[in-house]
């Protein structure tokens, strides 16, 4: 039982009404790890420069993730991300993205990563996702995410990745746009003949929407009063979903469990985006996990009474 993520290892430099970071650590791959590691033993690929040092690397040791797959390019420089949100926070503004080391990068997966039982393509070029996807061939359920910039810059490459997983994990809009479909209900099914049996569309403060075959289910987002920076909430609920799944290799990917694996992922994208970058969930404990997995059961059920209805 291991995860294997490919995907971004960043540094972000991030503003939002509530404040900003001028340099902190962050990327899909990141977010995604410390979020997974929750749930199973999780291995991260990906290369970074010379700027990216051991207190970075100890966040991800701090939790337990394996960092033999990043690979230290010399005289590079890691990949940096600088964007900023307005008072609406469902909607990422990408000012400068420099790809530096994953310019040329060719990933060479370790034969314990190669081995690994869930694979998660976190957000990257499209063709690194299905070189990792190519190494990974007995990964038992693969998963991914994108995003815009690939939808409009590397259409064809992504639509080739897509048709060769399982889960597709993808932002409303980036669904709407990648589709070309303004009803989501739609996109999914459109996605779903390409070849992934299962859509997930992130929508921010207003939560996920899960589409299994003609299965359907939905979680808002946990009310907080307190959201300080949405970056990497995507990527901590595909952590907490994916990971939710590896640790369940035995079951079979049926509605009960993938409504759980929502829950688990709407409670990490929660704590990830109370605090900026990765400072929440680098702290955060199994307990609190728990016990905000419940508050949500909680806060989502209820309980139909007989009614006479008139007409
Ligand atoms: P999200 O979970 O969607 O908020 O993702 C946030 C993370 O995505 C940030 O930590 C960024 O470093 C990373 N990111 C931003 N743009 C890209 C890109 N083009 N490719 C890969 N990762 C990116």
């Amino acid at each position: 039982m291991s995860l294997t993520v490919v995907g971004s290892i960043a540094f972000d430099a991030v503003r939002t009404p509530w404040g900003e970071r001028e340099r902190m650590l962050g990327g899909s791959a990141v977010h995604f790890s410390l979020a997974a590691s929750f749930f199973t033993d999780v291995r991260v690929v990906g290369p970074v420069g010379d700027d990216f040092g051991e207190s970075e690397l100890a966040v991800l040791h701090a939790r337990g993730v394996d960092t033999e797959d990043i690979e230290r390019i010399a005289g590079g420089r890691t990949f940096f991300w600088r964007g900023h949100y307005e008072f609406d926070l469902n909607t990422a503004h990408t000012d400068e993205t420099q790809l530096n080391v994953f310019g040329d990068f060719a990933p060479k997966l370790s034969p314990a990563s190669r081995d690994c039982d869930v694979l998660f393509l976190a957000n990257i070029q499209p063709d690194l996702q299905r070189e990792v996807r190519a190494q990974c061939a007995g990964a038992r359920f693969v998963a991914m995410d994108s995003m815009n910039l690939w939808i409009e810059t590397a259409r064809d490459s992504l639509i080739a990745t897509i048709e060769g997983v399982h889960a597709l994990m993808l932002n409303d809009a980036e669904l709407r746009m990648l589709t070309g479909e303004p009803n989501l209900v739609r996109a999914a099914r459109e996605v779903m003949s390409w070849g992934p049996s299962l859509v997930v569309a992130k929508q921010g403060e207003y939560g996920a929407a899960l589409f299994h075959g003609d299965e359907f289910f939905a979680l808002p987002a946990f009310p907080l009063e307190d959201v300080v920076d949405p970056t990497g909430a995507g990527d901590s609920f595909a952590g907490g979903f994916v990971g939710y799944l590896a640790a369940h290799p035995d079951d079979e990917l049926d509605a009960p469990l993938l409504r759980r694996a929502m829950a688990y992922g709407t409670a990490l994208a929660s704590f990830n985006v109370s605090e900026f970058g990765t400072e929440r969930v680098a702290r955060l404990t199994g307990e609190e996990i728990r016990d905000r997995v419940g508050e949500l059961q909680r806060i989502t059920t209820f309980a139909d009474a007989p009614l006479a209805l008139r007409g």
